[in-house]
This record gives C-alpha cells, structure tokens and sequence, in this order.
C-alpha cells in the first residue's frame, strides 16, 4: 500500500523530517490527505444520546462562523492548490445550512471537479435531494441506527423516523447513489438492531456500515467497556446473514467491508455491509483527511488537540498562496495515531458535531 501501517501509537515506523515545498496536504509519516470533511454547522435538530447532551450544546456565535463565500474560497483552495479530490460536507446538522445547495454548486464548480458527498440525519433530505443533485452533489451517508421507531425517539430524542426514512428514499429518487447509511450501535438501547437494519438496508438497495462509538460525545460519556466492538457487530451479523470477503480492495476507506451473499444492491452488483472499527481496528496509517471546522480552523483529525485557524488569515486579508501554506503547515503535524487505547489519551475538548463527523 506504500504507506506503513501504523497502529494507535504515535511511536509508528519512520517519518521524513523535511516537508517537500509545494503542492499536497503531506505530513511527516507521508499519508496525504486528498479528502476534505467541511462542517457547515455546530448546530443540530436531533440530540443523539452519542453526541449530544438533551438541552443542546452552546451554539458557535455567528461571527465566528464561516460565511458562504468564505467556506466556497476554502473549497476551491483545497482543491485547486492542495490536491484534495473528495469533499464532504457535515456537521453539526449541514442540511439547516441554508446556503447549503449553493455551496455545494460552487464546489461542483471547480476544476478540477471534487467528488461531492453529505453526511446528514436526513431530516429535510425529502425536499433537498432534488435540489442537491442538481446542484451537484454525487452521494449522501444517512446516519440511522435503528428503524424501530421508540428506540429512534430513545436515542435522538426526537420522534423523526419518519422523516428521515422519507429523506433516505428521496436521496435514492434523486440518484444521490450509492446511498449509505451509517450506524452506530449503543449497548443496552440499539445494539441487537444490527441485522434488523441490514435486512432494512438490503430491501431498499442502501449499503449500510456500522461505526463504533467514539469518545467524542459532547457529555464524555463514552466508557470503552461498554461500547459495541467491530467484532460484535460481526458477530450479530453472521448470526443471520453469510458474509464472504469483498474482492474490491480497501484502500484509504475507513470501512471493512464484506459481501453479504445471497443479496445484490439496487445497480445488480453484490451487496455489501462496512463495519468502521475506529477504536478497535484503527486505520490511522491510512488516513487521507483533512477536517475544516464551521469556525474555520484546520484539524488533521477528529481526535486532535490541536487546531489551525484559516478563518482570522482569511479576514486579516491573506492570499490563497498563504491559506495554503499554513494548511499544509498544519497537515505536516498530523500525529501518526489516535491513540485511545493510551492510559494518556485525552478526549479533544470539541465534541463530533463541532468538529464535523
Ligand atoms: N448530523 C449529521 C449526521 O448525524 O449524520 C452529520 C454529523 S454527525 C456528527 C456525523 C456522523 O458521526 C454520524 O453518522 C453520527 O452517527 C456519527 N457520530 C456522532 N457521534 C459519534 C460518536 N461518539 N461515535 C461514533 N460516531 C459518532
Ligand atoms: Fe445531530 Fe448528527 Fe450529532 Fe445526531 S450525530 S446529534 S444528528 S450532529
């Protein structure tokens, strides 16, 4: 794969000391970060117990937020100078982003073009996915962890099922396609939901990946003893379905997939089910992201204590030549891992939906 394997430590394999001057988002173990996650938002309409606490968080001021033409200008120097070829758009909730399609139109914009994609709850997905598409955006992840409707309202605490199995269906109209979902299960509330949700992904034609709880919760309320592993969420699976292992290599993506046999998705090929072991299977040694808060600052990653902020160089009148400089900057000190599994791991202070999942 060219790129060691480096596990949860930051003591990983050899690392260069010398920043090559010009072109990608390189750091020091040489992964390169080509995929770009935007958070559009902080904000939110659902309150998921793994997130957020009931009375919501407070909400980032509005002048800290990037404006529109702010995030575009970001967009198009990450691509155009950086070499990013994927960009995602998340959040927070990044579907109550009002400007959200016009955003997206103006990265369809760009050349060259990026891959377009959303993570959303699906909540307004019926009236957007059409829009999307036309402005451009190639494919949609709906998170949805269970399709029970009380456990639903359980851990959102909201009484939306409705609306975001509406929202799932008007992505796949719309061709937003392949249409994932993701999942995350909680011990004690969703964890036996998993081939309920498969059987449910597999009727409609949506490619499902579990993803394990991550310490990330805004109450840091996660407790490693008692989350759902990778190998449980198997377990569960091959409890009802076989699943053979997928030919198709994995490359950068965070999700091991496998094929479920006996099912084909809705394009005739053989169905897939992903489960993302962040905690449990860390792929850090293949990470290629790079992470632009709602409030303009660089992450290298999710788990990151550090921080680099695009959003004052932007307003105290940088050029773009500069704005890529300082990400690459920032790039270059991505720590080789996440490093939970450390008695010294500290849980980053910004939790999942200010980052951008
Ligand atoms: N609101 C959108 C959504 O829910 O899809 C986008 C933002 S959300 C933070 C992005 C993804 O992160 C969702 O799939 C969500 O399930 C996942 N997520 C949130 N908190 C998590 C946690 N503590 N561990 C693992 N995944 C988490
Ligand atoms: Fe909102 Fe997404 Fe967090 Fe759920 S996971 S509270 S939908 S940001």
């Amino acid at each position: 794969m060219g790129i060691p394997v480096i596990q949860s430590t930051v003591t990983g394999p050899a690392t260069v000391s010398v920043r090559p001057p010009l072109g990608t988002l390189v750091d020091r173990y040489q992964r390169v970060a080509t995929d770009l996650r935007v958070s559009l938002t902080d904000k939110c309409n659902l309150r998921c117990t793994y997130c957020m606490p009931e009375e919501g968080l407070p909400w980032l001021p509005k002048g800290r937020l990037l404006t529109d033409a702010e995030i575009n200008r970001l967009v198009r120097v990450a691509v155009r100078l950086l070499g990013v070829t994927e960009v995602r758009f998340t959040g927070g909730e990044p579907l109550i982003r009002p400007g959200l399609p016009a955003i997206v139109a103006a990265a369809a914009g760009l050349i060259p073009r990026p891959k377009l994609s959303l993570t959303t709850n699906g909540i307004g997905l019926e009236r957007l996915a059409g829009p999307l598409r036309a402005a451009g955006l190639d494919r949609v992840n709906v998170s949805l962890d269970t399709i029970d409707a009380d456990r639903f309202t359980t851990l959102t605490r909201r009484d939306r099922l409705a609306d975001v199995l509406a929202g799932l269906a008007a992505a796949a109209t719309a061709g937003l396609t392949p249409v994932k979902i993701n999942s995350v299960l909680m011990r004690g509330v969703n964890d036996r939901d998993a081939p309920e949700l498969l059987r449910f992904a597999l009727d409609h034609g949506y490619e499902l990946r579990f993803i394990e709880q991550m310490p990330l919760d805004a109450q840091h309320g996660w407790d490693r003893s008692s989350m759902v592993t990778a190998d449980e969420i198997l377990a569960a699976l091959r409890a009802e379905f076989t699943l053979l292992p997928d030919p198709v290599a994995r490359g950068g993506a965070p999700a091991e997939t496998w094929l479920v046999a006996g099912f084909t998705g809705l394009d005739g090929r053989p169905a897939r089910v992903g489960v993302i072991g962040s905690v449990t299977r860390p792929f850090c040694g293949d990470c290629d992201r790079t992470r632009l808060t709602a409030d303009g600052q660089v992450r290298a990653c999710l788990f990151a204590s550090e921080e680099s902020d695009l959003r004052e160089a932007l307003r105290g009148g940088a050029d773009d030549e500069e704005i890529a400089r300082r990400w690459r900057t920032a790039m270059w000190g991505k720590r080789a891992g996440h490093d939970i599994d450390d008695p010294t791991f500290l849980q980053p202070s910004r939790p999942m939906s200010a980052i951008g999942g």
